[in-house]
């Protein structure tokens, strides 16, 4: 299994790195995005992949920066490389309606035209596992937003066994924690060095998280710029025996 992290920043795009967003790519099944920002098609384009390499898109949470991309990819297939094989959108309940929304206010006079390929849509709740263009996909809740939104931390596994937990967004919670535990590889975000930093995990939850999490590996993403400027006084301070990585456009990890 290959993640490849498609952009690393937070909603600000901090220190100019594009919005937190993944893809993941097992044996045998098509590559898979998690989250898909503003700036996800140009990350894309710029890791030289495109919206045709992509089966399916899982969206932890409905801000901009983690679905605000999905107009552009439609579009892109419907006008630019053309799609003929279906397209999986799963995520957060209400995306159906809020991608619709986000439709209408970007693209008015194309939101509603037929579209050469399936778009197969797919709302998950905390608790649910699904089958996604191959891959399992188990949906923890996130603490990042109030209802009606239900953010959620995912859990990927694919034909290889190996498991990828991805934060989403969220504060420290229970269901950020079963989402972690036993994973292969923890990518999360660490949005802010300390409290308050929005409904966010901060470097100093991770002081104590790095440990406790229970993922074999762990990426820290959704950096803003002053985590990013941190760095290395970070990494220092992290106990030697866990493999702490912080994400950077570009970087590809292995497992
Ligand atoms: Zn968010």
């Amino acid at each position: 299994m290959e993640l490849l992290v498609l952009g690393s920043s937070d909603a600000f795009n901090g220190a100019a790195r594009c919005h937190a967003a993944y893809v993941l790519r097992d044996e045998g099944l098509p590559s898979i995005a998690i989250d898909f920002g503003a700036t996800s098609l140009y990350a894309l384009r710029r890791q030289g992949l495109s919206g045709l390499d992509l089966g399916a898109v899982l969206i932890t949470h409905l801000h901009g920066d983690h679905f605000g991309g999905l107009p552009f990819l439609l579009l892109d297939a419907m006008y630019h490389e053309p799609r003929t094989t279906p397209l999986e959108l799963a995520g957060a309940l209400g995306l159906g309606k809020r991608l619709d929304a986000l439709m209408n206010a970007l693209y008015v006079d194309i939101a509603s035209r037929p579209r050469p390929f399936e778009t197969r849509l797919t709302e998950i709740a905390p608790g649910e596992v699904h089958q996604i263009a191959g891959y399992r996909v188990e949906a923890f809740a996130a603490d990042h937003m109030d209802p009606p939104d239900v953010p959620l931390c995912l859990r990927v596994t694919g034909p290889s066994g190996k498991t990828v937990a991805f934060s989403g967004d969220t504060e420290l919670c229970d269901g950020f924690l079963a989402a972690s535990r036993g994973a292969d590889l923890l990518v999360a975000e660490c949005t802010g060095m300390r409290p308050p930093c929005g409904r966010h995990l901060s470097w100093e939850n991770w002081r104590e998280l790095i440990t406790q999490a229970g993922a074999r590996r762990i990426v820290l993403s959704h950096l803003s710029r002053e985590v990013r400027d941190n760095i290395p006084q970070l990494l220092a301070q992290a106990p030697s025996h866990i493999d702490l990585t912080f994400a950077d456009d570009g970087l590809r990890i292995q497992l």
